[in-house]
């Protein structure tokens, strides 16, 4: 049964590469890293109705699974190479599987990683991805970097996905653009790439600005101000939502795995356009201070009370 399955997953999962010596069908993947190039290994779990609402398409969960740890990679300025796939199954459903491994393989393909082994198992629906990836020794981005007079930056657009969860909470309906930004997120690989160099820190953006930026503060012992007007909201978003939860959404919910990291100020004008070119875009939302704390700032600069909502549960 379980070879079976695997067989599945093996047979969709095509991407070939030449540095994996020894992939799926052994004990153990034997890959060869290149000579100056250090490994960058990260690995992230969602649980059915954790993670992902329950009744997520198959195509969608595999995308996903992979995508969050892609964004790990990304936000360490990583080249994705390969990845090792732990899949928990209630029963050995080879439709869905064979749906899973369809998502997993778009974006696997999208990035050029290969699937260099696994485990298949029985249990409550869970999925972990191990991802692996390649940054020339010592240029890693790391949280650590940020300081005082940096300005702060964030790819894309945020508050979408959280914004689809209220959606879908409160309505029962899933709002088409948001629900696509929930179910399969971009990692941000070539902004990763792009800010090699230029970002002093970076990080993705999995649990929330506020919280993911005091990440960067803790790290970098800096503190922080986001100028909330400066937020990059999406359309689909303000037409769902008055200007005040966009905000909120765009300071607290998470899963919308942007990239939010710090530079000089001198480097703004190279980032928006260099970002721009690459598709995502990149919007300037504040600076790095002295202290440690995060504060956000209206327009007159007072800082505005935030409803740590954190991010936002759904109920199955
Ligand atoms: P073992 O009992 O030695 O761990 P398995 O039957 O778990 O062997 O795995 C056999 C081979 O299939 C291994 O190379 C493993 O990496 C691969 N494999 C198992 N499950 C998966 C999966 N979900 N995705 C990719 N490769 C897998
Ligand atoms: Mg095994």
């Amino acid at each position: 049964m379980e070879f079976d399955l695997i067989e599945v997953i093996r047979a969709r999962v095509d991407v070939a590469r030449g540095d994996v010596a020894l992939g799926i069908g052994d004990d153990a993947a034997l890959l060869n890293v290149p000579a100056g190039q250090q490994l960058v290994a990260c690995t992230d779990t969602l649980v059915a109705g954790v993670h992902f609402p329950v009744g997520t398409a198959p195509e969608d969960i595999g995308w996903k699974a992979l995508a969050v740890n892609l964004s790990d990679l990304a936000a360490m300025s990583a080249q994705p190479v390969w990845a090792l796939l732990a899949l928990t199954l209630p029963d050995a459903d080879a439709a869905f599987v064979e749906c899973f491994a369809e998502g997993f393989a778009e974006l696997a393909r999208a990035h050029g990683v290969a699937l260099a082994g696994g485990d298949t198992t029985q249990g409550p629906l869970a999925v972990t991805v191990t991802a692996l990836g390649f940054v020339p020794h010592g240029l890693a981005l790391t949280r650590g970097g940020a300081r005082v007079g940096d300005a702060l930056f964030v790819t894309g657009t945020l508050g979408d996905a959280a914004g689809a969860l209220r959606v879908l909470r409160e309505s029962g309906e899933n709002g088409v653009e948001l629900r696509a930004r929930l179910d399969r997120p971009e990692p941000r690989i070539a902004a990763g790439l792009a800010l090699r160099g230029i970002a002093s820190a970076c990080i993705d953006v999995s649990d929330g600005l506020l919280a993911d930026l005091g990440h960067i503060c803790a790290s970098s012992k800096v503190g922080a101000e986001i100028e909330v007007d400066a937020l990059p909201v999406s359309p689909a978003l303000a037409a769902s939502f008055d200007a005040k939860t966009c905000r909120d959404l765009a300071l607290s919910g998470g899963d919308d795995y942007e990239l939010c990291f710090t530079a000089p100020s001198a480097r703004e004008k190279e980032i928006v356009e260099t970002l721009a070119r690459i598709g995502c875009g990149a919007t300037r939302i504040g600076r790095i201070v002295a202290g440690s704390r995060v504060r956000a700032l209206d327009a007159s600069g007072s800082e505005i009370e935030i409803a740590r909502a954190g991010w936002e549960h759904f109920s199955p």
